[in-house]
């Protein structure tokens, strides 16, 4: 019968649209219930570092940078922090001592050595029993000069002698004093190979028995010259007694545990010759902090700039050898 055909057709055609329909459904709920891992993970929108940021307003504009000068170094360069002494900055009690005295210190260890300003080698007062501090309070006693000007010397294995030499031969160029072969004597210098390529220490004048002078493999013969000149009895040309008449610190700039390099040592250590204060010392320290040229430490009052001199005897350095030694 037709109608019976028409009514078997239309079911049918039912069927297969409710057939396709059912397909359909199943394919988007198996398309959401796939494995966790094998998802198409979003698309990602990159490391936040690297996300666009909108930078906050400064309340202070920043100067364009000069030629050839990033933001970053011209915001360095011309950032005006407020000078505040260790007192004003709230650090300890120690520090205001420090500031006035000059002759008590800390020293830290520093893998094998200790250590107080930065480069200066002391021996630690005897350690009672198991102690493992690593910080000691000392009082670090006026440098005893070299009789006649003279210091004997050795050269350890590992270290360039090449280097050692040419300092020496600074010295000889320019001072009195006289670096010397050692040969039984008792009191003399050892050059020594350091353990960290870019550190070099000294004591800072004549100890008495054998002394070091520890060299990095990286240091230079004018960080050579440096610490010989701790080793002839003088300190930093930054920790002089007057340096504020001439630098402006930035005591926020240095993090607690290297302030102790910056503090003050009395003249006979820094200017016994009573100079002018000389910015082109081999003993003088950079305006920023040693491995970050962009944060600043000190500025010269006088606004000017100043490089770091590691390369030789300055006019003044000569000076100050040739006061004390000359005629010892
Ligand atoms: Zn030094």
């Amino acid at each position: 019968m037709p109608w019976r055909y028409v009514l078997y057709s239309t079911c049918l055609i039912f069927l297969m649209i409710g057939a396709t329909q059912y397909g359909l459904w199943r394919a988007t709920q198996a398309t959401t219930a796939l494995p966790a891992q094998l998802q198409t993970s979003p698309k990602r929108t990159g490391p936040a570092a690297l996300q666009t940021v909108t930078p906050t307003p400064r309340a202070i504009s920043t100067p364009a940078p000069a030629k050839g000068q990033t933001h970053k170094e011209a915001s360095a360069a011309t950032s005006t922090p407020p000078s505040l002494s260790p007192a004003e900055e709230g650090l300890p009690e120690e520090w205001q001592i420090l500031e006035t005295i000059g002759t008590h210190t800390l020293a830290f260890k520093n893998g094998e050595h200790w250590v107080t300003q930065g480069d200066l080698l002391v021996t630690p007062p005897k350690l009672q029993g198991q102690q493992t501090t690593e910080v000691l309070p000392i009082n670090l006693q006026p440098p005893q000069a070299w009789p006649d000007g003279v210091v004997p010397y050795t050269i350890a294995t590992g270290v360039d002698p090449e280097r050692v030499q040419a300092a020496i031969q600074a010295f000889h160029e320019h001072t009195v004093i006289r670096l010397v072969a050692c040969d039984d004597d008792p009191n003399y210098v050892t050059f020594t190979a350091g353990e960290h390529p870019y550190k070099c220490y000294s004591f800072l004048g004549m100890q008495g028995g054998e002394q070091a002078i520890v060299l990095g493999s990286s240091c230079t013969t004018g960080n050579v010259i440096h610490e010989i000149m701790h080793a002839l009895g003088f300190g930093h040309t930054h920790s002089r007694e007057d340096r504020d008449e001439y630098v402006e610190m930035f005591w926020h700039h240095i993090p607690s545990t290297e302030k102790l390099q910056y503090q003050k040592f009395p003249a006979t250590m820094t200017n016994p010759a009573n100079l002018d204060f000389d910015f082109d010392s081999v003993l003088m320290y950079p305006d920023h902090l040693a491995g970050n040229p962009h944060v600043k430490v000190m500025r010269r009052r006088d606004g000017k700039p100043f490089q770091t001199n590691r390369t030789q005897l300055s006019a003044s350095d000569i000076a100050q050898v040739n006061f004390v030694y000359d005629g010892l």
